[in-house]
């Protein structure tokens, strides 16, 4: 039987078929669960409804995490739909790009508040919404981190502190969620080819220096994150939570790159 076999779930953050929460969609799919999606806007609906459609949902609701009125429409169509779901993926992050580049010092309290609010605190607000359709039989929230979140990557500035918070936030769910059997966890690829990933100053430089360094000298892919999503969402992953699990080919144990490239 397909580990995810009758077990339903909320994807959050597709903008296209590059998105880690794609990976993440098509694994699930792929491993037999029921899937409804939220998009931000309009021209990222047009380009998830054929994704949707070829994964067998034809349940997306627009949703933009910074609007309570589209995040209170979103939870209340989804509750209509379904009175429960097994899972929950928030795949969504934002600053603005002239930060993510240059000194860190240089971050305003403008952008750093807009970059918390949908890095990280949407993470709180999401689970929220989302406990009443799990506290009676339990279920996986997950987020996607960076372990920029707690070493220095050069233009990676104030969305480093915003997953720092992110993952903070992890573990504080993972403990107010625990008693009602919700696990929640978060996932830390290595750099990857997305919207969100071309945003960061360097991000060709850091994307090869990762592949030339990493234990198992490759970036991550959307399968391996897809793969690492069903593990914690499925029964398999039934006994692990606050995590921060690592999908970098083994990247954040390193302490200097690899002799041949230095
Ligand atoms: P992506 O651009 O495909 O996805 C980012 C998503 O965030 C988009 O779907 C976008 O619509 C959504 N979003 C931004 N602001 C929003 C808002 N106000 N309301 C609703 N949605 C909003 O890029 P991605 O790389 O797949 O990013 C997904 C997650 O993975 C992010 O949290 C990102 O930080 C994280 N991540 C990415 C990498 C990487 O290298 N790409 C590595 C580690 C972690």
């Amino acid at each position: 039987m397909n580990s995810m076999e009758g077990k339903r779930g909320l994807i959050m953050g597709v903008a296209n078929d590059r998105s880690i929460a794609w990976g993440i969609a098509k694994a699930m799919a792929g491993a037999g669960a029921e899937l409804a999606f939220t998009y931000q806007g309009e021209a990222f609906g047009k380009r998830l409804s054929p994704l949707a459609e070829s994964v067998g949902s034809d349940f997306m609701v627009d949703c933009d995490v910074t609007d309570d009125a589209t995040l209170d429409r979103a939870f209340r169509e989804l509750a209509e739909r379904w009175p429960t779901i097994d899972f929950l993926v928030h795949a969504i992050a934002y600053s603005d790009k002239s930060e993510l580049t240059g000194r860190f010092i240089n971050t305003s309290r403008e952008n750093f508040k807009n970059s918390m609010d949908i890095s990280a605190y949407s993470f709180i607000d999401v689970a929220r919404r989302a406990y009443p359709l799990m506290k009676e039989q339990g279920g996986t929230m997950l987020t996607l981190t960076y372990q920029g979140s707690n070493r220095v990557v050069p233009n990676y500035n104030v969305m480093g502190v915003a997953k720092a918070a992110l993952e903070a936030t992890t573990r504080y769910l993972a403990n107010d969620l625990g008693p009602d059997g919700i696990r929640v966890n978060a996932i830390s690829p290595g750099p990857m080819k997305t919207l969100a990933g071309a945003a960061i100053g360097g991000a060709r430089k850091t994307y090869k220096h990762t592949e030339a360094n990493a234990p198992l000298r490759s970036n991550a892919t959307l399968e391996a994150v897809g793969g690492t999503a069903v593990w914690l969402a499925s029964d398999a992953g039934a006994f692990t939570s606050g995590e921060v699990i690592h999908v970098d080919g083994g990247y954040h144990v390193l302490g200097m790159p690899q002799p041949e490239n230095l």
